[in-house]
């Protein structure tokens, strides 16, 4: 059961540690948010999964990490300088400014201006003069940077098409209104796969690539009932698509886009390619004066083919916000008294277990805890603590709160026979098991 509104989850995140605003202690920047200590585990976490599920379980797939400073060539042949841009209007009354298709219902029409078009690339200097003619942008998609080392990679590792280069990381847009906490926020991270097939290939693999991408949010706590597939209209499509369909979720705040997977065709390989007019070209590219490299392979009759590509990608902090809200649960219990669980698949959960000495003053039993969370540790499945506050039920509402997938009680009859009692954060059932069994234990479960 998701939480019921955003207040919850923004109210978690700040109180447990999760997600802070940015440069709060002077006020802010809009758009932006610091991922505190259980942010970034829970957000590493995502981002492995994607990268095991794209990386690792596809020998077809290579990964990159590209910088996020580029030249203006890659988004002036992308088309991002011409066209990444967003309708804006100003309200005369309120003296705001908004997207044109987001102005808040107490703005009368009749006090907007025209809509005009407004970049969303953020434009720095480089280098020690600024006279305008030095600038890089910051990346507005990770996507560009892949095309650009198409050839680099290929080259180096040998691969035949279909293939594809998987890269996370930041990426910035200069949204006219960010809003809804991390939902649409001006810095953020993107898990993009460009998939590389043969013009023919392209549909069935953008068929299957969305199927794959819908059973992928299950497996990580976004239920395929949860998720709405919306095919994109002809007359929404980008520039460069053929066609694209939107996972939509149902978020706090509305039902919108966590996900899209487009066919973006061979417009970006071509787009970026030198010799445009000997590689058969199907869409509409823009002329490339500039590039030193053919995007292209030769077939088995030594024809050369610019590649379609399918594009899943994948907002980080959407993930984020929709795995939050999914494990969101104010669970009634038997006495009367509630609780508020995290319900966090345990491989994206950001502590793996709680190792908790029922006496913080007897060094006998905080030695046992401490050598148990020292040896659990050495396992690699993410972090375990010591939770040694000296009051149980305070450290399960904790754990319960921030997802943890077991708690492990060190006591008095721990020292005698070896044994510990652990707790499951969702059933609350608790067992003893002998300290040798716990390492096995946490695998599975960690692994379901
Ligand atoms: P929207 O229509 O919501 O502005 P978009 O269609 O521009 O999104 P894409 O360009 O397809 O988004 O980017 C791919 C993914 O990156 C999105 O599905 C989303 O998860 C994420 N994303 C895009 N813009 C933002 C943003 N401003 N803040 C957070 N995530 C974003």
């Amino acid at each position: 059961m998701p939480a019921k509104n955003m207040d919850e989850i923004v109210a978690l995140c700040k109180r447990r540690g999760f997600i802070f605003q940015s440069s709060e202690i002077y006020g802010g920047l809009q758009g932006t948010y610091d991922f505190g200590p259980l942010g970034v585990e829970l957000k590493n976490n995502l981002k492995n999964a994607w990268w095991e599920a794209m990386v690792y379980e596809n020998d077809n797939i290579e990964g990159l990490d590209s910088s996020i400073l580029t030249n203006p060539l890659v988004l002036k042949y992308s088309g991002h300088e011409d066209t990444f841009s967003d309708p804006m209007v100003d309200c005369k009354s309120c003296n705001l400014r908004f997207r044109a298709d987001q102005v808040p219902e107490h703005c009368k029409d009749e006090d907007l201006t025209e809509p005009r078009q407004f970049n969303l690339m953020f434009k720095t200097n480089v280098g020690p003069i600024e006279d305008g003619s030095n600038y890089a942008y910051l990346r507005p998609e990770t996507a560009q940077q892949i095309f650009t080392n198409f050839k680099n990679v290929l080259d180096s590792t040998s691969k035949p098409i279909p293939f594809g280069i998987a890269q996370v990381g930041k990426a910035f847009r200069n949204e006219i209104t960010p809003r809804n906490f991390i939902f649409r926020v001006r810095e953020f991270e993107q898990m993009e796969l460009e998939y590389f097939v043969m013009p023919g290939e392209d549909e069935d693999a953008h068929t299957l690539w969305v199927q794959k991408r819908v059973e992928w949010w299950d497996k990580q706590g976004v239920p395929t009932k949860s998720l709405e597939l919306y095919d994109v209209p002809t007359e929404e499509l980008a520039h460069y698509s053929k066609k694209t369909v939107d996972l939509m979720y149902k978020f706090p705040h509305g039902l919108e886009e966590l996900e899209g997977i487009a066919n973006r065709t061979d417009f970006d390989l071509g787009s970026h390619s030198k010799k445009q007019d000997e590689l058969n070209i199907t869409s509409k590219v823009n002329v490339n004066k500039h590039s030193n490299s053919k995007m292209a392979v030769q077939n088995e009759s030594g024809d050369w083919v610019v590649p379609y590509v399918i594009e899943p990608s994948a907002g980080v902090e959407r993930g984020f916000l929709a795995i939050i809200n999914e494990a969101y649960t104010d669970e009634e219990l038997e006495d009367g008294k509630s609780r508020i669980v995290l319900k966090l698949k345990p491989h994206l959960s950001p502590v793996k277990a709680a190792v908790i000495p029922l006496k913080k003053n007897n060094e006998d039993i905080v030695n046992t805890a401490k050598n148990i969370k020292d040896d659990l540790q050495k396992i690699g499945l993410g972090r375990i603590i010591l939770e040694n506050t000296g009051n149980i039920g305070k450290s399960y509402r904790k754990h319960d709160e921030i997802g943890t997938p077991l708690c492990i009680t060190v006591d008095f009859d721990t020292l005698d026979d070896n044994s510990v009692t652990i707790r499951d954060r969702d059933t609350m059932s608790q067992k003893r098991i002998q300290i040798s069994d716990l390492a096995n234990y946490l695998i599975e479960l960690v692994k379901k």
